[in-house]
């Protein structure tokens, strides 16, 4: 008799019904989720597949032996190989199935045939985890690929799913090792030892864990989105009226902290209600990309553009004083406003700049100043930019 209180079969039983109420959190998370989650449904489909094949794995002895050894170790790995299209997908990648699934194959034809043919569990242990192993690498330096790993906090799911991965490559590494170094049990999956134990339970933990991570990347993907279109203008991409203020706030703090200048140049186009009246919306639409594309093209790369509203917009230089902010200004009035081999009516813009100065008491003041050249701009014939003066305090 045993003196484990554990023993492998219970812990792939309760690991298969824990991995299928997972599977179920992850089919539910990726119906509600707000926003489509590229690569969610393919971790789903591989978290089915683990919940079948531990189900497969965890019958031994009951079922047929095909269907727990080949189909088992079959919907097992599979899952794996799932789950990494799915970080592909995740990542707008696609997988190469072509090489996997001839290595699946060989792991299922293997393992088939140290069922039947020459019957080794040792060597099929060293199959199964040596190419789940690979896997599990695989897929962990993939994820080390993509720079949002670098940032915890900010991608925790991409964080959390490679330690686990990594954690995963360990014990099948160490299981794959051990069992091609040592004589093994001979009933197989659930012999009653401690390695067995430690190695059923942590594969089981590890693949929870894993589905924990895939949910968490999946939300990390949602809030990321809503946060950012809580920035953009969805028409131009651009920062939008509420960024442009806490942008504005930051350079405003900063000069507050550091005595850096920093100028304000607000943009309208003109007569782009004669551009919609006589080219249609669609077509005013399309000047209104094309003009924040060619102003992003523009602007220096500390510079930033938003949307203020209609056909106004701002562009922020930190660090900057007026003399040089109007050679920016000067460039985008000239450069942002050309629309070569694109079928765009002609158009122009009129600039008003100002420098935030000591008599500017919020960052309204500054963009009013800025709105004040720009009205003295339209006056003065359009197609033109004008400076505001500084603004001081009042001794
Ligand atoms: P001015 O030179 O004095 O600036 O004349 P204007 O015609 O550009 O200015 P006005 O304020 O009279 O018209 C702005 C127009 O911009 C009116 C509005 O319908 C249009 N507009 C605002 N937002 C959008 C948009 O997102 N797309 C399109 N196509 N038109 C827009
Ligand atoms: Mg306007
Ligand atoms: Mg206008």
């Amino acid at each position: 008799m045993s003196t484990y209180a554990l023993d492998p079969r219970t812990t792939v039983l309760i690991g298969s019904i824990t991995s299928g109420l997972m599977a179920m959190v992850l089919t539910l998370l990726a119906r509600a989720t707000p926003l489509p989650v590229p690569g969610l449904r393919t971790w789903v489909a591989g978290a089915w597949l683990v919940f079948a094949g531990m189900l497969l794995l965890g019958l031994r002895d009951w079922i047929s032996h095909l269907a727990t050894v080949t189909l088992g170790n079959a919907a097992f790995v599979l899952a794996y190989i799932v789950w990494l299209a799915g970080t592909r997908r995740h990542f707008g990648e696609r997988l190469r199935w072509g090489p996997w699934l001839l290595a699946w194959l060989a792991m299922v034809a293997a393992v088939t045939w140290f069922a039947y043919g020459q019957p080794s569990y040792r060597m099929r242990l060293v199959v199964v985890a040596g190419l789940c192993c690979f896997i599990s690498v695989h897929h962990a330096l993939l994820l080390l690929r993509y720079p949002q790993a670098e940032r915890f906090g900010r991608a925790l799911g991409i964080t959390l799913t490679t330690s686990w991965l990594a954690v995963l490559t360990t014990v099948y590494a160490a299981r794959g090792v051990h069992a091609a170094l040592f004589p093994q049990g001979d009933s197989g999956l659930l012999t009653q030892d401690a390695i067995q134990i430690v190695y059923t339970g942590s594969f089981t933990v590890c693949n929870l864990l894993l589905v924990i991570g895939f949910a968490t990347m999946a939300s990390d993907h949602v809030r990321a989105r809503i946060e950012e279109q809580a920035i953009r203008d969805p028409l131009t991409g651009t920062l939008n009226r509420q960024a442009l203020l806490e942008c504005l706030g930051r350079e405003r703090a900063n000069h507050g902290r550091t005595g850096q200048p920093f100028c304000v140049a607000m943009l309208d186009v003109d007569h782009f209600k004669k551009i919609n009246d006589s080219h249609g919306h669609p077509v005013g639409d399309r000047v209104l990309v094309h003009l924040c594309r060619r102003m992003a093209a523009l602007v220096r790369p500390h510079d930033v553009v938003a949307r203020y509203g209609g056909e106004e917009f701002v562009v922020v230089m930190p660090h900057t004083r007026l003399p040089e902010a109007a050679l920016v200004a000067e460039r985008i009035l000239v450069e942002a406003v050309q629309a070569d081999g694109l079928a765009l009516p002609a158009f122009t813009v009129s600039i008003g700049l100002a420098e935030w100065s000591t008599g500017d008491a919020t960052e309204q003041d500054v963009i009013a100043r800025a709105d004040a050249a720009l009205y003295q701009a339209k006056a003065r014939g359009r197609n033109r930019l004008e400076r505001a003066a500084l603004r001081l305090v009042n001794a």
